[in-house]
């Protein structure tokens, strides 16, 4: 594998970027060595700078569910720029991708875009604040819900990978209101909630956790943290940022049949462009500014070059055949991996919820982050450059969700489960 241009640009960005990227998993501190530099990319592959050709498992981190550039979308996107890049008024797109998500999701009675995942979570959790009048925010360990001060305590992701759960800058006072249980423990939430509801807002959760790898919940989890917290008027919210129209069209909450009262969004409704969304009851999203007091605004919110992507994204996905041929997919590479570790003779365990898996070098079933620490980091290290040699790209680092997307072959697939089978080997 050619990197000599890569290293080039590393070089150079990191004079002028902190860690020479703009977002810190990019930087490949999990796996050690440096980032490749991507020049361009096109259904399930993606090209860098020293002509290496990859078949992509990372998808920007699960945004492009339809693989990159659908020529759809890019028809669209096309056409829309002639007409302008925004114009901070309202627009008929809006309206669109609005109807579009609250098909799939009809708990979002209401909703208000964003531009990101992180904007969309933030957001809800004042929302759910101004509405109780309580303070206290209930989250997971290990579940990541983008970069807001208060979450990000025990916050999974680029903090599980670095080993700096707790971010410096975030005072002591805000992240004290926050309190974090562990995923998939329904006594320490039952004895939580009984003990401090008065205080309590709201509780955040991936209902699957794509921040820690792919951690299903148990059996009644969600029921129960359903059940507890319509008892005490604690405000459920489902960080679907991830799972969005990845784990179902209609994302976690509908492949669970659980209804939460607020519901975050991003990736997947963006297409590829940056969008957030935020939405649920009714009751609750009349708090939202201008109808209510809970204030929040953004200059290119609902911006029509990202409604465009959105809007043509959820029309493909909308489809019946779409999910039916994700499935497929999914399966496929599901079904080859596990095959590959077994005939290797390679101890992982692989999980998976809809087009989004994870596989940890462990023996032990993971289903919370203490169990997500007992994969071997320094298996899944080798792998990811031993994958990577091979032409595959897979997230750099265990602690990460990988994603396939309508565009994967069969091909595609083939060659990565050899890709696999043949690294495994080496391991
Ligand atoms: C990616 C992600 C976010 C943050 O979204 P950004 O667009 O990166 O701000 C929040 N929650 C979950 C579950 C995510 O996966």
């Amino acid at each position: 594998m050619k990197t000599k241009k890569s290293q080039k640009l590393y070089s150079k960005a990191i004079k002028i970027m902190p860690g020479g990227v703009n977002s810190p998993v990019r930087a490949f501190k999990a796996v050690g060595g440096n980032p490749i530099f991507i020049s361009k990319a096109k259904g399930s592959k993606i090209y860098d700078v020293d002509g290496n050709i990859f078949i992509d498992y990372v998808l920007s981190w699960g945004p492009l569910i339809l693989g990159h550039a659908p020529k759809e979308i890019v028809k669209a996107l096309k056409k829309a720029v002639e007409k302008g890049t925004s114009y901070g008024a309202p627009t008929k797109l809006e309206i669109e991708l609005a109807e579009l998500v609250k098909k799939a999701f009809p708990s979002m009675e209401k909703i208000r875009m964003v531009n990101s995942g992180t904007e969309a979570t933030m957001s809800a959790i004042r929302v759910a604040r101004g509405f109780t009048g309580r303070a206290k925010v209930i989250k997971f360990e290990g579940c990541y819900h983008g970069h807001v001060d208060g979450l990000l305590v025990a916050a999974g992701s680029g903090g599980e990978t670095f080993g700096i759960p707790d971010s410096l800058g975030v005072p002591k006072t805000y992240a004290s209101e926050t309190i974090v249980l562990p995923f998939n423990d329904k006594e320490a939430l039952k004895s939580t909630i009984e003990k401090n509801w008065r205080d309590i807002a709201c509780v955040i959760v991936e209902p699957v956790v794509g921040n820690m790898g792919c951690i299903l919940p148990k059996e009644d989890f969600l029921e129960i943290l359903r059940a507890e917290t319509q008892k005490y008027g604690i405000v459920l919210i489902f960080d679907e940022v991830m799972t969005g129209f990845r784990v179902s069209f209609g994302g976690a909450q509908s492949y669970y049949g659980i209804t939460p009262d607020l519901t975050c969004l991003g990736k997947v409704i963006g297409g590829g462009l940056p969008v957030g969304a935020y939405g649920g009851k009714k009751e609750i999203m009349q708090m939202v500014a201008p109808d209510g007091g809970v204030y929040q605004a953004g200059t290119l919110s609902g911006n029509p070059l990202a409604m465009t992507a959105g809007i043509e994204t959820l029309k493909i996905l909308k489809k019946g055949s779409t999910y039916k041929k994700l499935e497929e997919i999914m399966r496929a590479l599901e079904e080859g991996l596990k095959d590959a570790a077994k005939r290797a003779d390679v101890k992982v365990k692989f999980y998976r919820a809809g087009t989004m898996f994870c596989t940890y070098f462990t023996e032990t079933e993971v289903i919370d982050a203490k169990t997500a620490r007992t994969a071997d980091l320094e298996k899944y290290k080798k792998f990811f450059w031993k994958m990577l040699e091979k032409g595959i790209y897979l997230a750099p680092s265990q602690f990460e969700a990988g994603f396939i997307s309508l565009s994967h072959s069969k091909k595609d697939i083939e060659k990565t489960v050899q890709a696999a089978y043949n690294t495994f080997k080496e391991l």
